[in-house]
């Protein structure tokens, strides 16, 4: 091990020291943290593989999603469903690393000192976002949509090639409603807990008052609408020029009021994120 250590966010030099065990090490100029020592390392990975496996048995033994693969707009609607719902635990979970933490130790100042615009930035967090989205949904969707054509025949490339652009599109809108969803709600909360519970607000509890409304009570399809993960859901079928779940869900708002719930959210982020970032001040 070396006995120096640079800060990552502003290039301080420190002496490493022996610390205790299970400590967070900061930078002392920027509060960025430099490592953390965790005696329990070996046991905790062992733990988690155990678990993994454990959880790995079970759920093959019980599927809990069965996919048909028919090469359908249905199929690949059902996909970026159920892989959709993966992301965004995996969102809220990792969204105060990837963000949040610069807000929280004051890493984002020595960051827009440097020659780097507010855009950049911002631009920056919702690409490595974007990544983890696409890796999750649009790739292996497109994946599967070329394996199918492959595997059955290549007419299917061209009596299908709509369904092609339909990935893209729900890929897309997924891309940009969940990036500048976390970016925003992860500079806002910071931490990992409050941006569970913030992620579960929006994304369960939301759903469960929206179905208790227009399905318990009666009213208008449009209180469905506040349900954004039917939104996304919504435009993403309209992509791929198949219904939404009919029999699951009645009473639909129209994809043209899910889509301008979905841009107002994303503009509302926007905004908020600008007078965020410009709030940082900078002692050039
Ligand atoms: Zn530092």
């Amino acid at each position: 091990m070396s006995s120096l250590i640079v800060c990552h966010a502003c290039d301080l030099v420190h002496r490493r020291d022996a610390i205790l065990d299970r400590a967070r090490v900061r930078c002392v100029r920027c509060r960025a943290e430099l490592y953390r020592t965790n005696s329990a390392s070996i046991d905790t990975a062992i733990a988690w593989a155990a678990s993994a496996l454990v959880l790995l048995l079970l759920s093959n033994a019980y599927p809990l999603v069965a996919l048909q693969l028919n090469g359908s707009g249905e199929m690949y609607r059902n996909f970026f469903r159920f892989q959709g719902s993966m992301v965004i635990i995996i969102l809220a979970m990792a969204g105060s690393v990837l963000v949040g933490n610069d807000f929280q130790f004051g890493s984002l100042p020595f960051y827009l000192s440097k020659p780097l615009s507010p855009w950049h930035y911002l631009a920056g967090k919702c690409l490595a976002v974007a990544a983890i989205v696409n890796l999750m949904t649009t790739l292996p969707a497109l994946v599967l949509y070329f394996q199918y054509g492959v595997l059955t025949s290549w007419e299917y490339f061209i009596q299908d090639f709509r369904l092609l652009f339909g990935i893209l599109g729900y890929g897309l809108e997924l891309t940009v409603c969940l990036s500048l969803m976390l970016v925003a709600t992860a500079g806002w909360l910071r931490r990992t807990v409050p941006m569970i519970m913030a992620w579960t607000t929006i994304f369960i509890f939301l759903r469960l008052l929206s179905v208790a409304l227009v399905n318990g009570l009666k009213m208008s399809p449009r209180w469905r609408l506040m349900d954004l993960w039917n939104d996304t859901f919504l435009l993403g079928a309209y992509c791929l020029r198949v219904e939404p779940y009919k029999d699951w869900q009645p009473f639909q708002p129209t994809v043209g009021e899910a889509a301008v719930v979905l841009g107002v959210v994303c503009i509302l982020c926007l905004t908020y994120l600008t007078l965020r970032i410009r709030a940082v001040e900078i002692v050039r």
